[in-house]
């Protein structure tokens, strides 16, 4: 703006100079013939009259110029100041709505996870209710019929005895999903209490073995051979929930005992640490799938094959072992080779502190 100004100011001062010296030449040319009774001091008079008036205009002019020239120069300078500030406020809003963009991203690939895994979790709860109706049947069904038997007038001593021991069984294996179905949710609110002592492992670890030897005798596994690797001397003691423990083994040496019909079944225990031991239970069996590692310690997960059909199970045994052993400040870890057989390792500290 300032700039055209100049730009007018300037042109009109070369027409006012171009105008007045015109003026001035005119004048002298025509001053005898125009006026014939002017002096010579006249006329020089008036010409510096007219150069006078002439400079005047002219330095006024010239004087416009430089005022526009400086008020120029400034707007130019605020003007640059402004284009900077303008720059610096877009990039900051460029900065901002990009960091607005890959939030926004991220919390629609997390509801999307979020709507997958409400998926699944809704399929694998259909799947559950469809399992566990089945496990409820057949236990209920067998108490059911063996009941029904037992009130019959001209029954055998003997044959009541069997009856009664089946429906023990059934019952049995009815109160331990339950159970587990209860730990499973206590243990997915954060409610499942822990309950510290301190008590001889090798000790601990012998019960084990009494227990499993006795399950085996029962359930006639003959070609079964059961091993024992106690790297601990009697007065080792460890010091964590003991129940917790127990169903750590009962469980992984359950699962061996389903899926391995010959071979072998070890147990383990050693100290890699002053403070940590090293438990496992591998045995010689059906073995696992490796991409299965991780899901088979998920809820209701089994792996498909004809075995776990035939077998039964709800899938919860293995979520309920990982969940006792986080409890325990611990960590599991599975390998198997499919065929072979698989190798469940945990890690506990000897003694257990409470996380906060
Ligand atoms: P379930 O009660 O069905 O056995 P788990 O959570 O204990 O549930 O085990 C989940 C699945 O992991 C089992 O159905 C089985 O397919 C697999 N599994 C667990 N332990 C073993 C094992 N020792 N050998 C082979 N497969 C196993």
């Amino acid at each position: 703006m300032e700039q055209i100004k100049r730009i007018r100011i300037i042109k009109k001062a070369l027409f006012t100079f171009i105008l007045a010296t015109g003026l001035m030449f005119v004048f002298e040319f025509s001053k005898q013939s125009v006026f014939p009774l002017i002096t010579i001091w006249d006329s020089h008079i008036i010409t510096i009259f007219f150069v006078s008036i002439l400079s005047s205009i002219l330095s006024y002019y010239i004087y416009l110029s430089f005022a526009y020239k400086k008020l120029y120069r400034k707007e130019l300078s605020i003007r640059k100041k402004h284009e900077k500030e303008l720059i610096y406020i877009n990039k900051n809003q460029e900065k901002t709505i990009a960091k607005r963009t890959g939030a926004l991203l991220e919390v629609n690939n997390q509801l999307q996870q979020a709507k997958i895994e409400a998926e699944e979790s809704n399929k694998l709860k259909s799947v559950f209710l469809q399992n566990i109706s089945h496990e409820i049947r057949t236990p209920l069904n067998a108490i059911m019929g063996f009941s029904q038997l037992i009130k019959q007038d001209k029954i055998e001593r003997n044959k009541i005895e069997t009856y009664s021991n089946i429906i023990i069984d059934r019952g049995n294996d009815l109160l331990e999903l339950v159970d587990e179905i209860l730990m499973a949710s206590r243990l997915e609110v954060g409610k499942m209490p822990v309950t510290i002592e301190t008590f001889s492992l090798h000790t601990f670890l012998l019960d084990i073995k009494n227990v499993f030897e006795n399950l085996q005798i029962r359930f006639k596994k003959d070609d079964l051979e059961f091993v024992f690797q106690f790297v601990c001397s009697e007065d080792t003691l460890i010091t964590t929930d003991k129940t917790k423990l127990q169903f750590i083994f009962s469980n992984l040496i359950s699962n061996a005992f389903k899926f391995t019909n010959k071979g072998r079944i070890e147990i383990g225990c050693n100290r890699i640490t002053d403070d940590q031991f090293v438990f496992y239970v591998s045995d010689t069996g059906i073995g696992i799938d490796e991409n299965m590692y991780n899901q088979i310690f998920d809820k209701f997960t089994q792996v498909d094959n004809s075995m776990s059909n035939t077998i039964g199970g709800f899938g919860l045994g293995l979520s309920i072992v990982k969940g006792f052993v986080e409890l325990l400040n611990g960590t599991i870890t599975v390998r198997s080779i499919k065929g072979e057989g698989s190798v469940f390792t945990f890690t506990i500290p000897n003694k257990h502190t409470l996380v906060q």
